[in-house]
């Protein structure tokens, strides 16, 4: 299902870092229609390269985690935006978190991740 990658890409991948300025996440999630029809609560954003998140997939990446998820082998530079407020209608606010953390996710049979569920 090439959609569910196409899916993932556009709500977990922005590398390098974009320079949105302050608010990276405000931005971010209206940029990437997060913020339709309703402020989604969480959303983490990868800061790494394509091969290497897709290499989670695979041995080389990662590794099982149970319940058709694996877990990366090596942390990746993550942005966690949390909605914040009252208000799950747009425009959408959130409070931005950047750390280094293992991704966990869920891959297709094509070895193309399609879920974020985690980072640890
Ligand atoms: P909270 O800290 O609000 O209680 O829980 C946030 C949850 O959302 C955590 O389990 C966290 O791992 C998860 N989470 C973080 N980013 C994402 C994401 O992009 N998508 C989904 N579905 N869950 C996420």
């Amino acid at each position: 299902n090439l959609k569910g990658y196409t899916t993932f890409l556009t709500q977990h991948y922005d590398n390098p870092k974009s320079s949105v300025g302050k608010q990276y996440c405000d931005v971010m999630m209206k940029r990437r229609g997060l913020d339709k029809p309703a402020c989604k609560e969480v959303n983490t954003f990868i800061h790494g390269t394509k091969n290497n998140i897709i290499a989670v997939c695979t041995a080389s990446g990662g590794k099982d985690y149970g319940k058709g998820l694996r877990i990366s082998l090596r942390p990746f530079t993550v942005t966690t935006c949390k909605h914040k407020g009252g208000s799950t209608r747009p425009p959408c606010k959130y409070s931005d978190n950047k750390s280094s953390r293992y991704i966990v996710i869920a891959c297709n049979q094509d070895g193309k991740p399609v879920h974020f569920d985690e980072s640890l």
